[in-house]
This record gives C-alpha cells, sequence and structure tokens, in this order.
C-alpha cells in the first residue's frame, strides 16, 4: 500500500527537487508546503498587512485560498485565483516569510489543509515541521541537509533575480531564515526523532532519491 513521506530541513537544502523526484518515481503527490506559506505571504503583502499585525493577518485568513497546481518541471501557484508562481520565489517574500510563518493562526489553518492532502496516502510532503507536526505517523521521514555554501549555490542557481543578489548576501539571507525557523514558539524547524538524518553536500540529486526511494520499499 501507499505510505506517506516527509522531508524536513533548513532553506536550499534540496528538499523540494528531491521530494518532486521521489514523487515522479513512485507515482505520489508532491506537496510543497514552503510555497503555501509563501503564498501567504504574497498575498498579505498584497494586501499591505504586515506580519507584525497579526489581527488584520487573521481577520483576513478565512478568505485565502491555495491552489499548488503540479506541472511537468515543477508547479503553478495561485491565490485566490491569481497566478504567483514567481512572484512567491521573490526576495520581497524571502525577507518576510518566515516572519509571517512565525503566527500561530495562519499555521494551524495550513497545516490542517496539509493533513487533508495526505489522508489518501501517497503524498511526498516538504517543509519545516511535517515529520514532528504535520504528519508524525509519516512512515518515512528525512531531515535533509548541506553545507551552508552548498545550499546557497543551490538557491542562488534556481533564482530569478541573481543581478540583485550577492552569494554571501543570500547565505546570510538564508541563514536569517533558518534561525527564525529554529527559534520559533510554535513547530520550529527540528528533526524528528525517528527522521533519517541525509546529508546531501557530496551527493548526486539521483544518489538522494534512490536513497529515499530504497526506504521507502523497505
Ligand atoms: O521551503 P521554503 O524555503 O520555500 O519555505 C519558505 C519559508 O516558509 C521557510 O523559511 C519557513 O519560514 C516557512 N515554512 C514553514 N513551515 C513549513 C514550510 C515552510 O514555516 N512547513
Amino acid at each position: 500500500g501507499k505510505i506517506n513521506i516527509a522531508i524536513d530541513g533548513p532553506a536550499g537544502a534540496g528538499k523540494s527537487t528531491i521530494a518532486r523526484k521521489v514523487a515522479g518515481m513512485l507515482t505520489y503527490v508532491y506537496v510543497d508546503t514552503g510555497a503555501m506559506y509563501r503564498a501567504a505571504t504574497w498575498y498579505f503583502g498584497q494586501l499591505g498587512i504586515e506580519p507584525e499585525d497579526e489581527e488584520k493577518v487573521l481577520q483576513r485568513l478565512p478568505d485565502l485560498v491555495i491552489e499548488l497546481i503540479p506541472e511537468a518541471d515543477g508547479q503553478r501557484v495561485f491565490v485566490n485565483g491569481q497566478e504567483a508562481t514567481e512572484e512567491i520565489r521573490s526576495l520581497a517574500v524571502n525577507a518576510k516569510v518566515s516572519r509571517y510563518a512565525q503566527i500561530e493562526g495562519l499555521r494551524s489553518r495550513l497545516v490542517s489543509l496539509q493533513r487533508q492532502m495526505a489522508l489518501r496516502k501517497g503524498v511526498v510532503m516538504d517543509g519545516r515541521d511535517i515529520g514532528t507536526t504535520v504528519l508524525p505517523d509519516a512512515e518515512v521521514k528525512i531531515f535533509m541537509t548541506a553545507s551552508v555554501e552548498e545550499r546557497a549555490r543551490r538557491r542562488y542557481r534556481e533564482m530569478k533575480e541573481q543581478d540583485q543578489i550577492t552569494l554571501e548576501q543570500l547565505i546570510r539571507d538564508m541563514n536569517e531564515r533558518d534561525r527564525l525557523d529554529r527559534e520559533r514558539e510554535i513547530s520550529p524547524l527540528r528533526q524528528a526523532e525517528d527522521a533519517h538524518l541525509l546529508d546531501t553536500t557530496n551527493m548526486t540529486l539521483d544518489e538522494v532519491a534512490e536513497t529515499i526511494v530504497s526506504m521507502c520499499l523497505n
């Protein structure tokens, strides 16, 4: 039968690329929870509501509709019917997403959507709190890391605004986001006790994907 796979770890560890690849190999569904926090960040940004203004965030939360549409090489993201696929990867969203992600009411809404998507099993879900909070019963849990330099290089390569940021600045931004994610009170970035630690610094994509798939077949 089908199982659920949880992949957590810091920014740029390669979680989304690997999760998508593993989902393809197993004909499972890939769920990118980071894209959901990014979509929420873009939405509140459009409304001019800052992460500090929790009351307004919670007021507008019921109106937020996020759709993740899988595509051959990635996914399209719609927020209340408006496409935001590229916008959610912008530097502006990077800079604020971890602050919106600290809001308890926002997290509990996204977590309940994420649990619904995994009810029928056969899901590969990546994020920060999947193995600990969202899917504590996932049959296979991975905590994926890589050196900070390697993580920054990977993120840099997938960015559209390379001319607007240096690799050094990206490392600083990433470290700051990881710090906020590790230190937040509600479901912080943390390795679940029963998660396999996978350091991908010196591994190819294929090696990482095959390692995870072989864990699922056992
Ligand atoms: O995975 P990605 O880097 O796109 O996630 C962006 C941000 O969304 C993270 O830095 C984190 O603040 C937040 N996030 C979260 N919980 C998740 C997934 C992402 O708090 N499950």
